[in-house]
C-alpha cells in the first residue's frame, strides 16, 4: 500500500515527507492506521548518527497511536478497529524477556535501530528500492505503520487517542521510573521526598506520577525558568534552577539532609553526580536519562557505600499492556494531564517540531498525520 513518511535520508539530515510502499502484515503483525505520534530525543539521536547500527534512508518515529487497519493471521488478542498505542519493542526469549523483564531484552538494539525486522527483512520501499524502518519495530512517523501485535497495546474506547502516543516512551519512562521502580507493587512512598532532575517529558511525567504516588516534597531541577513554571503547576512544591553547590545545599535544606529519591533524567554527568550527592542515607537515584556511549560519571565511594542506590532503567521498567492502561486511567481522571506537556504539529512541519524538542520550547512535540 501507499504511505506517506518523513524520511531521514542521510544521517544528520533533515527529515523529508515522501510517498512510499508498505507491505502486508506477517503473521504476528498489525496494520496500524496511525492518526498521531510522539517525538522523543531519541528519534533526533537517531537522526544525528547517534545509533552505529542504524542505516538510512530510515523512518523513524516510535511513540506510534492510532487505529488496528488489519492483523496477521495468527493475532487472535486484536482486531480492525481497536485504538492502540504502540510500545518499545522485545524479543520474547532472552533472559531479560523470559524473567518477564521486558525492558532489559538483550535484543533490544537490533530491534530498536536496525532499520529491519526481526527476520531481516525490510517492509518499507519506495521505487521498489528498499527504506529501512522498523524503529522500535514501528516507524511511526507515516500514515501507516507495521508493528508486531506483542508491542502493542490496546487502548479505552473513550480515550482521546491522538494526544496518547507519547505514553508508548517517553511518558512511561518517567512515570515507569517512580511507580514501578520507586514504589513496587504493594509498596507505598508516600510522604517520602522526592527530586526530578530535568522536567522535560519524561521528568514531567515522573513528577506527575510522585504526585500520584503522595510523595512531598517533590523538587524541580531544571534550567529553563518557563518547565519549571509548568513543573509547578503539576505538583512540584519546589522549583530550583540547578546552579550546582548551591542547589545541593537547597536541597538539603528543604529535605531535611537529602531526598529519598532522585530521578535523573537530563544525561548530564555535572547532574547525575549532583543527584547522587543530594541522597540521603538508603535513597535510591534512579537513572533515565540516555547518554552517548562512553560516557562516564564519577561519585565518591564512601558516599556511595552509605547506603545510597543508583540504579539504570529503560521504559520505566513497564510491561506495557499492564502499565500504559493504568496510565490512560490517571489520564482520564485528571490525575496524569498529559496533555499539559503536549504541542501538536502536522507531519508536513517535522523540521519545526525537531527544532522545537532540541531547543526546549516544547516539552513534548505530537505530530498529526495527514489522512
Ligand atoms: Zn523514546
Ligand atoms: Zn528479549
Amino acid at each position: 500500500m501507499k504511505i506517506t513518511a518523513a524520511i531521514v535520508p542521510a544521517r544528520s539530515q533533515p527529515f523529508e515527507i515522501q510517498q512510499l510502499d508498505l507491505a502486508a502484515p506477517l503473521t504476528d503483525e498489525v496494520l496500524v492506521r496511525i492518526l498521531a505520534s510522539g517525538m522523543c530525543h531519541t528519534d533526533l539521536h537517531a537522526r544525528d548518527g547517534y545509533f552505529p547500527n542504524l542505516p538510512y534512508p530510515i523512518v523513524c518515529g516510535h511513540e506510534g497511536v492510532g487505529v488496528v487497519e488489519a492483523v496477521g493471521a495468527a493475532v487472535t488478542d486484536l482486531a480492525a478497529g481497536d485504538p492502540v498505542v504502540i510500545s518499545f519493542p522485545y524479543c520474547g526469549q532472552c533472559e531479560p524477556c523470559s524473567a518477564g523483564r521486558i525492558s532489559y531484552c538483550t535484543n533490544a538494539r537490533a530491534l530498536k535501530s536496525g532499520g529491519r525486522r526481526a527476520d531481516g527483512s525490510t517492509p518499507m520501499s519506495r521505487d521498489g528500492a528498499p527504506v529501512y524502518s522498523c524503529f522500535f519495530q514501528q516507524s511511526s512517523f507515516a500514515t501507516f505503520a507495521l508493528a508486531p501485535a506483542k508491542d502493542v497495546v490496546k487502548l479505552r474506547r473513550d480515550a482521546p487517542v491522538e494526544w496518547l502516543g507519547p505514553l508508548g516512551c517517553g511518558l512511561q519512562t518517567g512515570a515507569g521510573a517512580v511507580l514501578n521502580v520507586m514504589q513496587p507493587p504493594g509498596t507505598s512512598i508516600q510522604g517520602q521526598s522526592i527530586a526530578v532532575y530535568g522536567v522535560g517529558g519524561v521528568g514531567l511525567a515522573g513528577l506527575m506520577a510522585a504526585r500520584i504516588a503522595g510523595c512531598d516534597p517533590i523538587i524541580a531541577i531544571d534550567r529553563l525558568p518557563a518547565r519549571l513554571a509548568l513543573a509547578r503547576e503539576l505538583g512540584a512544591t519546589h522549583v530550583l534552577e540547578s546552579k550546582g553547590g548551591e542547589t545541593l545545599a537547597e536541597i538539603r535544606k528543604i529535605t531535611g539532609g537529602g531526598t529519598h529519591f532522585a530521578l535523573e533524567t537530563s544525561a548530564v554527568p555535572q547532574i547525575f553526580r549532583l543527584a547522587v550527592d543530594a541522597l540521603r542515607a538508603l535513597g535510591v537515584c534512579v537513572l533515565v536519562g540516555s547518554a552517548r556511549a562512553g560516557t562516564e560519571v564519577t561519585f565518591e565511594m564512601p558516599w556511595l557505600q552509605g547506603g545510597r542506590t543508583v540504579r539504570g532503567v529503560i521504559q520505566g521498567d513497564s510491561r506495557p499492556r499492564d502499565f500504559i492502561p493504568q496510565l490512560v486511567d490517571h489520564f482520564m481522571e485528571d490525575r496524569f494531564p498529559l496533555d499539559r506537556l503536549v504541542t501538536r504539529y502536522a507531519l508536513a512541519d517535522i523540521n519545526r517540531a525537531a527544532a522545537d524538542a532540541a531547543s526546549g520550547a516544547t516539552i513534548k512535540p505530537v505530530l498529526s498525520m495527514p489522512h
